[in-house]
């Protein structure tokens, strides 16, 4: 740990590190949703001949809609997408996405978010997902944990990851310097967007990506599941503190 902790700051020209705020991602951070979110995608993307792979899915994690959809279009047909087309095809993708069994909570998720709550941290949570029912969910099954000045949603952001800027935003909602700062996620486009900030971004790697992808991002710490980091959690708070 004490290396991942010199590398950091060495990469950052930082002195010292004095964590005071842990930021989580959703998707397949807090939730093991990717699976799901795979499924529809890949099926929306046959209805539109987008040609996303599952692989596709997870590389392009985090984007916005938008800018998933645009990605593709560019690369099948040759051309920019649209306000109208990109809405018709994240419909038909939530549409897939909810016949599927919900979602459940991440394996070893909430022993952690209790242990850093319990040693007095803050803990923020950024996805660029935009879903009303969102805090209502995460309440129930993370209880006490979130509040709602204390989140940084798809509808707060203009760039969204792998831009710095959501990261960047959840400092300022939060009040710390990135040195204060440690961020977990799951995909290669929020390993960036974290590192952009300047934050010590922990990659758990909850999905079929090998772990040389989060390298090549420059993730801090690279672990295998939340229960990991949840298990490792004193020795990494004692490290970062
Ligand atoms: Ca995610």
């Amino acid at each position: 740990m004490k290396n991942n902790l010199n590398k950091y700051l060495k990469n950052h020209g930082f002195e010292q590190m004095r964590l005071k705020a842990v930021f989580f991602d959703m998707d397949g951070v807090l939730y093991d949703s990717m699976k799901n979110h795979a499924i529809a995608w890949v099926k929306a993307s046959e209805d539109y001949n987008l040609g996303m792979s599952e692989n596709d899915v997870y590389m392009n994690e985090g984007r916005t809609g938008f800018s998933t959809v645009d990605i593709f279009t560019q690369k099948q047909f040759g051309r920019n997408t649209s306000e109208e087309e990109v809405e018709e095809i994240y419909l038909c993708k939530m549409g897939y996405y909810n016949t599927l069994p919900e979602a459940q909570p991440m394996p070893g998720a909430l022993s952690l978010l209790k242990q850093i709550k319990n040693d007095g941290f803050q803990i923020v949570l950024v996805t660029g997902s935009g879903q009303h029912s969102l805090l209502e969910r995460l309440n129930h099954d993370y209880p006490d944990i979130f509040h709602s000045d204390l989140m940084v949603t798809g509808f707060d952001v203009k760039y969204g990851k792998p831009d710095p800027e959501p990261y960047l935003m959840a400092m300022q909602k939060a009040a710390v310097r990135p040195w204060e700062a440690m961020v977990v996620e799951n995909a290669p486009l929020g390993v960036r967007s974290a590192v952009g900030a300047g934050a010590f971004t922990v990659a758990c790697n909850t999905g079929p990506l090998p772990d040389t992808v989060f390298d090549d991002e420059n993730a801090n710490l690279i672990l295998p599941s939340l229960q990991s980091l949840s298990d490792c959690w004193p020795v990494l708070r004692d490290t970062l503190s």
